[in-house]
């Protein structure tokens, strides 16, 4: 049997913001909404979505939440539960909508994802990074029942995140091609579809790289765009596989080693560049698109340490063990200078 869970309403646009009470109707989920933000986003949609919700007659609690830790999720969930929701709201870049998904699958009810940034997949996906003694932690919780994607608001969001989203989805190159490794070699299922999606969700980025710029709305569009298929290439495989490979335990292992790690989507672009080498596919066109949008493509643009990136490569493969990629087990410290080296990482 094959699950696969998907958003049913999906909404991309100037000022959708308005439309959430419409989506609550239509949804038909109850007139009780638990909402989760932050304390600069509280002002920005918060209190706006929560007067709309009351005049169209509903009940809208606001919760402001500081940090995404397993103590928050906690209170939330019981808040939530307190006030009888029939739903949740997340509002912010990534934490309140982590802390929604997995507090309203606590409390059996659907969440509604409402990104101001478009930094990572995770405003679409069900997984959720929950951080614990400075260490992030990965959950399976519960897709959204909607998303509603302001891309006039998401591109007010400082450029660095949406640069960094992109450089999220751009990674799907790598995953796909260690998902592909991982059905030849040891026979894992695979999905063609859901490969072909991630695959043409990176396309959409490199391929409109030169149009990504700050404060566009227009580039903002095609962020959202290329997430929201990403998270539907997740929802078909019922995996974060054809999104999440070897660059993605790379970028973890930098989350534990490096000092001050940089965002999510930007580890993860930059080390899609140095497996897409060990691949031997075309590295310098997944460079050449953060080049063009303005990611980082080096340790130093990203404020690591060499000895970091390095030590991230020879860690990478211990991070999710049980999934294959190209990293095998392990590269040696010669060949993972020279890899970071090459594809000029690190300085030689
Ligand atoms: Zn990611």
């Amino acid at each position: 049997m094959k699950w696969m869970e998907f958003p049913r309403e999906v909404l991309i646009g100037k000022n959708v913001l308005n439309k959430v009470p419409d989506v609550l109707n239509k949804l038909k989920i109850g007139k009780k909404v638990f909402l989760v933000t932050g304390k600069n986003t509280v002002d920005v949609a918060g209190r706006q979505i929560q007067e709309m919700i009351e005049e169209n007659g509903g009940v809208c609690e606001i919760c402001v939440s500081e940090k995404a830790s397993p103590e928050e999720v906690q209170k939330i969930t019981e808040a939530g539960a307190a006030l009888e929701a029939d739903s949740f709201l997340g509002i912010g870049s990534g934490r309140s909508i982590d802390l929604a998904k997995l507090s309203s699958k606590n409390c059996d009810v659907p969440f509604i994802s409402i990104p101001t940034a478009a930094s990572h997949d995770g405003i679409v996906s069900s997984r959720a990074s929950i951080h614990s003694d400075g260490k992030s932690e990965s959950f399976e919780a519960q897709a959204p029942i909607a998303v509603i994607a302001d891309t006039e608001m998401i591109s007010r969001a400082p450029f660095r995140l949406l640069a960094a989203g992109c450089g999220d989805v751009i990674s799907n190159y790598t995953s796909v091609l260690d998902w592909e490794l991982a059905s030849r070699h040891q026979n894992e299922p695979f999905s063609r579809s859901s490969a072909m999606m991630a695959y043409m969700s990176a396309d959409m980025i490199t391929n409109s790289a030169d149009l990504i710029r700050p404060g566009l709305e227009s580039s903002a569009r095609i962020a959202v765009k290329s997430l929201v298929l990403s998270g539907t290439a997740m929802s078909v495989a019922g995996s974060s596989r054809p999104a999440s490979g070897a660059e993605h335990m790379f970028s973890h292992a930098l989350d534990r080693i490096a000092k001050k790690p940089a965002l999510h989507g930007e580890q993860c672009a930059v080390g899609s560049i140095m497996m897409m080498y060990l691949h031997g596919g075309d590295w310098e066109k997944i460079r050449n698109a953060l080049l063009q949008i303005g990611a980082p493509t080096t340790a130093k643009e990203m404020g690591i340490d060499d000895e970091e990136i390095i030590e991230a490569l020879l860690r990478a493969h211990t991070i999710r063990p049980e999934r294959y990629t190209i990293l095998g087990s392990g590269l040696t410290p010669s060949a993972a200078e020279k890899i970071a080296a090459v594809t000029k990482v690190i300085t030689e």
